[in-house]
């Protein structure tokens, strides 16, 4: 008899609880997910917390798995703990096994405090191809995957695509779906985790990347994004992917949603992504103060930020700048710098966070001593509920009300708003808009 895999992407609502963006409706395809279990050898399902509130015992019963394969970020750790303790209680013999971001950063203590089978350290697809899970316990080093046209094919219809169905803010057509061209990233920002992909960057051919599309699109979706951290890594590579999407002949638009680096692109790369149906791409900004930068390691500089945003905006590719507010380094002085600097940027949107170390990076450990008693992994979210840390410059208080300065000033600026306007129309998101508007807690 076939094994049965149960392949859960548990995903936590309170990551974006009480942001201005928290009335977004985005539906994010759970590619790590479905990409694992799409390499079983067995049958497998796979559930998506995003979507479908999961009811554990009720899929034990009905789908009656030998494993379990649990997929968390850092947010959600207490929750995967009461789950594994679910699982156990349930019967003992089927396997739990735990990966992701989480999960490589912190194998021993996950592997102690969820009393797992199995904790995977890296990329999981590896693990799944080996195959042998019964002779296997503790913690698993996967092997990093060398050629990424070895991933499986992703079997879209392990999950419902007609879910993915998000805000015309996130997705000008849905359903949407999230593809990876590439993995790994060379640089080293003190506050990037790269427990699973690494430090070595890896691309799919482009042969292999135009499969991905096709095959998506037979699915039924409409649009993609891809997921890589650093997409443009190459710049030949990324005019050569637009090219042959261009060569498709096809009416399909995409995103760079985790965004592109500013030090690395020019002209003809903007002018091919637009020709290809690229409409959106974003940027790790996170400071508009050149020492805080350099603080973190980042290795931009503010003209190339200037250059690469401008350079989007003459090839009418929308951009969105992601910004930090309290680096280590961040004083009142530098803060403001970075409002300023992002309100200069002809930015279409822009996204800033309060700054929380993650597991397992340099800022972490630097920071580490400062982080507040009371603080457990619940609560490193986009915008924390208590105050996480004592800032070496800035009172906690500051660190808040500059955030909603960030977004009142960037947004509500007429200039702004009548350029929105403009988009908006041009897009055909003109209501969705104003609904996220009148839904956005301004204060
Ligand atoms: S933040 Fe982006 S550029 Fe920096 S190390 Fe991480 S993936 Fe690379």
């Amino acid at each position: 008899m076939k094994t049965r895999g149960l392949f859960i992407s548990v995903f936590n609502k309170n990551l974006y609880k009480n942001t201005k963006y928290d009335f977004l409706k985005v539906r994010i395809t759970p590619l790590n997910i479905v990409s694992l279990a799409s390499g079983f050898n067995g049958t497998a399902k796979v559930i998506d917390e995003n979507i479908h509130k999961l009811n554990i015992i009720e899929e034990l019963s009905d789908f009656k798995p030998d494993i379990v394969f649990l997929s968390f970020n850092t947010i959600s750790y207490n929750y995967v703990k009461s789950l594994c303790n679910i699982i156990r209680n349930f019967d003992k013999n089927i396997l739990i096994v735990l990966g992701g971001c989480h999960a490589s950063s912190k194998p021993s203590e996950t592997l102690r405090d969820t009393k797992a089978d199995i904790v995977v350290v890296g990329e999981g697809e590896s693990f799944i191809k080996e195959g042998n899970f019964k002779k296997q316990r503790g913690i698993v080093y996967s092997k990093p995957i060398s050629n990424l046209d070895d991933l499986p094919m992703p079997k879209w219809d392990l999950i419902d695509v007609n879910d993915y169905d998000s805000s015309r803010l996130y997705a000008k057509n849905n359903p949407s779906c999230l593809l990876e061209s590439s993995r790994g990233c060379p640089h080293r920002c003190y506050y990037c985790n790269k427990s699973v992909f690494g430090y070595k960057i890896r691309g799919k051919t482009v042969n292999r990347i135009i499969e991905d599309i096709s095959s998506c699109m037979s699915y039924g979706f409409k649009e993609f994004s891809f997921a890589d951290d650093f997409f443009n890594y190459n710049i030949k590579r990324a005019i050569d992917i637009c090219k042959k999407i261009n060569e498709m002949k096809i009416n399909i638009s995409w995103t760079l949603n985790n965004g592109m680096r500013v030090d690395n692109v020019n002209e003809e790369l903007f002018r091919s992504l637009n020709k290809a149906g690229c409409y959106r791409t974003s940027f790790g900004i996170e400071s508009g103060n050149q020492k805080v930068l350099d603080s973190i390691n980042k290795g931009t500089k503010l003209d190339q930020i200037k250059n690469a945003v401008e350079l989007c905006n003459k090839n009418n590719i929308l951009t969105v700048g992601f910004f930090i507010i309290g680096l280590p380094e961040d004083n009142k002085e530098t803060v403001r710098e970075t409002i300023d600097f992002a309100k200069k940027l002809p930015l279409d949107y822009i996204r800033f966070s309060v700054f929380m170390p993650q597991v397992s990076t340099e800022l972490w450990d630097l920071f580490k001593d400062r982080i507040n008693k009371n603080v457990n992994y619940d609560d490193i979210r986009y915008l924390p509920n208590k105050q996480l840390y004592d800032h070496p410059n800035l009172e906690w208080n500051e660190i808040l009300e500059f955030m909603d300065i960030a977004y009142n000033e960037f947004y509500l600026r007429p200039s702004y708003i009548l350029r929105r306007l403009k988009t908006d129309i041009f897009n055909g998101y003109l209501i969705d808009d104003i609904k996220g508007f009148l839904g956005t807690k301004w204060r």
